[in-house]
């Protein structure tokens, strides 16, 4: 995957929350473009794959009881710069922390359910992007 992408998950609580096209409406205004979408539901396996290297955190049980309990929206973006810029638009991890007009101030609860995954370097992009989509999915 090419390192002007990232990968995102909108989570659980934003779509029982109906906060999804608010969110993706941001996505696009920051000039985000997506390359790859779905909806899906994450297993335990997964979501314990997808977050291994939190497996040794005191809070990783209830983060894979909150990723699996509900479907996901999953993308792919495309923008110059997208790993950093899309940590910009979602904010710091806790909601209390997160910069005003951020994804997580607007739309996240706390920092356990903090309504948007934001891949952290371009090698996650890549691994995250893969673990979702195949390549013919991509555009
Ligand atoms: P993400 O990887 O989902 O984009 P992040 O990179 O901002 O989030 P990480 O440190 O990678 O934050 O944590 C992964 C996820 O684990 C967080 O988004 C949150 O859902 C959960 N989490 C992190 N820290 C805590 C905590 N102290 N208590 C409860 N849940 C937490
Ligand atoms: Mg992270």
């Amino acid at each position: 995957m090419a390192t002007n992408r990232t990968f995102t998950m909108l989570k659980p609580d934003s779509l029982e929350k109906g906060n999804t096209g608010a969110i993706l409406e941001k996505i696009n205004a920051a000039g985000f473009k997506i390359v790859a979408m779905k909806q899906t539901q994450m297993s335990q396996v997964d979501a314990e794959a997808f977050y291994a290297v939190h497996n040794e955190r005191p809070f990783f049980g209830e983060l894979v009881e909150y990723m699996t309990r509900g479907p996901i929206i999953a993308a792919i973006l495309e923008k110059e710069n997208a790993v950093e810029d899309f940590r910009t638009l979602i904010g710091a991890t806790n909601p209390e922390e997160a910069a005003e007009g951020t994804i997580r101030k607007l739309y996240a609860a706390s920092i356990g359910e903090n309504a948007v995954h934001g891949s952290d370097s371009d090698e996650n992009a890549a691994i995250e992007g893969a673990f979702h989509f195949s390549g013919r999915d991509i555009f």
